[in-house]
């Protein structure tokens, strides 16, 4: 499992230090210049998660939210011309499933393996029944408020987290 500090990128050329300023007071300071525009700092959030509302607008990854699929597939869902023939395309990004296959997609086999590792075998309801809580969750969270989505996904990110660094161990 990456710790956060790996999924962190600073702009090349971008080296910072620690410093007083008379105007801002203490705080972290670039060295380096930059252009209006210019990508600083990039890093993944802790979770993340596409809003139900959402949903049957665009394919992402679930794991990087990153489009996945056709484009002409997700400008068909978009503008709602799903029944029309479109020219055919190559795929804008490929579509990777979930190995169990509760429903999540993925843009790739790296994104995949990562959402299982950070909390996703903890969540996943593609070997679940009806009766499952897990599946029960999903669904109840899906009717009433997406927020008990993302709930989930930060308890199995910790959770996943402390299994990594040994502070607590599971059983399943
Ligand atoms: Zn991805
Ligand atoms: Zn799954």
């Amino acid at each position: 499992m990456k710790a956060p500090s790996e999924e962190r990128h600073w702009a090349p050329h971008c080296q910072v230090e620690a410093r007083g300023s008379s105007t801002q007071g203490k705080g972290l300071f670039s060295c380096a210049q930059f252009k209006r525009g210019d990508v600083v700092f990039t890093e993944r959030p802790a979770v993340a998660s596409q809003a139900i509302d959402n949903l049957h607008l665009v394919t992402v990854c679930a794991h990087c939210h990153r489009t996945v699929g056709a484009l002409s597939t997700q400008l068909a869902r978009r503008a709602e011309l799903a029944e029309l023939e479109l020219p055919l395309e190559p795929p804008s990004c490929q579509v990777v499933q979930c190995e169990a296959g509760c429903g999540e997609v993925y843009c790739s086999e790296q994104c995949r393996a990562d959402a299982k590792a950070q909390g996703h075998a903890l969540l996943c309801v593609g070997d679940s029944t009806e009766e499952d809580p897990l599946f029960v969750h999903k669904v109840h969270s899906m009717e009433t408020n997406d927020v008990f989505l993302l709930a989930a996904k930060v308890a199995s990110a910790v959770l996943t987290r402390c299994v990594d660094y040994d502070v607590v161990s599971l059983s399943l």
